[in-house]
């Protein structure tokens, strides 16, 4: 392919891409494909001759498209949204032509100085305080299990990663059981080990870990020679949205020295909206790391997590590694790999600067109260169509069951999906099965919402 080619495939594939959202809503939401019908479609062996682009281009709407379900449509209430606000999109244009590492400062400055100055408009945004700084990362699992291997680094006085674990003793670190299973994975591949998360009881109408709770799991663990390392707390988790009343725990974990790690992945984008925290953002000052990703209900195309630190050097001791062909002479400069796992990095503050610049923090704060408002005008409605409200909404977020046993729930959301017009996916709380419900897609519309009522009471009639 030449350049020539280039610039015609890319006007073309930009045409196609302002279609297709444009007609999104045309389409089911979910596939609805069955398990190996798109690679039964593909050629088996790779072709040894190159082929023509505009073959590519249609089999990729033949074959490919009819196996995506369509997170960017306006209709897609499942898990939580990885909304791609349009000039997130051209920005990812860009940094994929230019193509740059942006692991040093050298290797990159632009990338390294706009990703400092967008982490720190995130921070005022959130109105977190002027000490904490950060760094872009890919996920928030990326970013959890980081603040999960500075616990143990800083636990074991940084000499975890030098001697191995075998004379540690037990790590423990402490969290609700409310919490998402990236918490669980980063103990197990920090080699902390499952049995060390403690899973503390929830409390209140926000499903917080009950302080008490934390307080005498900390003390009976002291009492038998463990070594506590960390405290996880959660803004607006996964099931149901729980959020931890974060003073109170914060102030127990400080007592003992913990480190502390807040999950705000979804329901930090919120915290834009000040009238938000009295709620959900008390006491989050003092928190050691944060992690929020701007890649899910804020706007910015996937991949793209922040993790706040108010002190970045344990993190910088646990992670960074200076081979030769990694020193750099010169100015003091931040070198962000120093503060990640992978050592490559993508340049994702410039999605951030198109996405804040575009719409300014007023257009994305209007669209999370839009959400807000219109998923509890949804859950008043279900109610009044019979349906049980299992969780009340938490910012967006609630949970409700048909009349019926767990398998009668599953029943419904196959069919809701199967049907395609809305998207939605089964969880579970208090140990029975809930159907999740969460407004956050970046062009859903008040209208999108309601026509959801109207196609669970049509779909559930038809099942019941
Ligand atoms: C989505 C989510 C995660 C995981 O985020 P990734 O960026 O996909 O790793 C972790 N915690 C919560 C509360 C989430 O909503």
């Amino acid at each position: 392919m030449n350049w020539d080619d280039f610039a015609h495939w890319g006007r073309h594939i930009a045409d196609w891409g302002a279609a297709y959202h444009k007609t999104l809503r045309d389409r089911p939401v979910r596939a609805q494909t069955a398990p190996g019908e798109i690679a039964a479609q593909l050629p088996a062996a790779p072709p040894e001759g190159p082929e023509p682009m505009d073959a590519v281009m249609a089999d990729f709407e033949a074959m490919v498209l009819p196996g995506m379900t369509h997170w960017q449509h306006p209709r897609f209430f499942a898990y939580f949204p990885a909304n791609a606000a349009p000039p997130s999109m051209l920005a990812e244009q860009l940094v994929n032509t230019v193509a740059s590492q942006c692991m040093l400062w050298q290797t990159s400055p632009a990338a390294t100085e706009v990703e400092g100055v967008m982490v720190d408009w995130l921070r005022q945004a959130l109105d977190l305080p002027s000490n904490y700084t950060g760094v872009i990362q890919d996920s928030a699992s990326s970013a959890t299990l980081s603040a999960v291997l500075t616990m143990r680094e800083r636990a074991t006085g940084y000499t975890g990663n030098r001697e191995g674990l075998s004379s540690k003793g037990r790590l423990r670190i402490y969290c609700s059981e409310e919490v998402h299973s990236s918490i669980d994975r980063a103990c197990w591949v920090a080699g902390i080990g499952q049995d060390n998360l403690v899973k503390l009881p929830t409390t209140g109408p926000r499903f917080a870990m009950d302080p008490a709770a934390l307080d005498a799991a900390i003390a009976t663990d002291i009492r038998a020679g463990h070594t506590p390392a960390g405290l996880i707390a959660i803004t607006g988790g996964t099931g149901v949205g729980a959020s931890d009343d974060l003073g109170p725990i914060l102030a127990i974990a400080k007592r003992h020295d913990l480190y502390t790690h807040l999950d705000a992945a979804w329901a930090g984008a919120a915290m834009i909206c000040p009238e938000f925290h009295a709620t959900f953002w008390q006491g989050v000052a003092g928190y050691d790391s944060i992690v929020f990703n701007p890649h899910k209900w804020l706007g910015a195309q996937f991949d793209c997590s922040v993790q706040f630190l108010t002190d970045p050097q344990p993190q910088l001791n646990t992670l960074k590694i200076e081979p030769e062909y990694l020193k750099t002479t010169g100015e003091a400069v931040t070198n962000y790999s120093e503060w990640t796992i992978p050592l490559g990095r993508r340049f994702r503050a410039l999605k951030i600067w198109f996405l804040i610049r575009s719409y300014g923090l007023d257009g994305l704060r209007s669209r999370i109260r839009n959400h807000v408002t219109w998923a509890e005008e949804l859950c008043a409605a279900l109610r009044d169509d019979g349906f049980e409200i299992t969780s009340d909404p938490i910012l967006s977020l609630f949970s409700f069951r048909c009349p019926g046993n767990d398998d009668d729930q599953q029943r419904l959301v196959d069919a809701l999906n199967d049907d395609g017009r809305i998207y939605l996916t089964q969880g579970s709380f208090q140990g029975r099965k809930v159907i999740r419900f969460q407004v956050g897609q970046f062009d859903c519309t008040r209208d999108d919402v309601m026509v959801a009522r109207d196609v669970i009471t049509e779909i559930w009639k038809t099942i019941r």
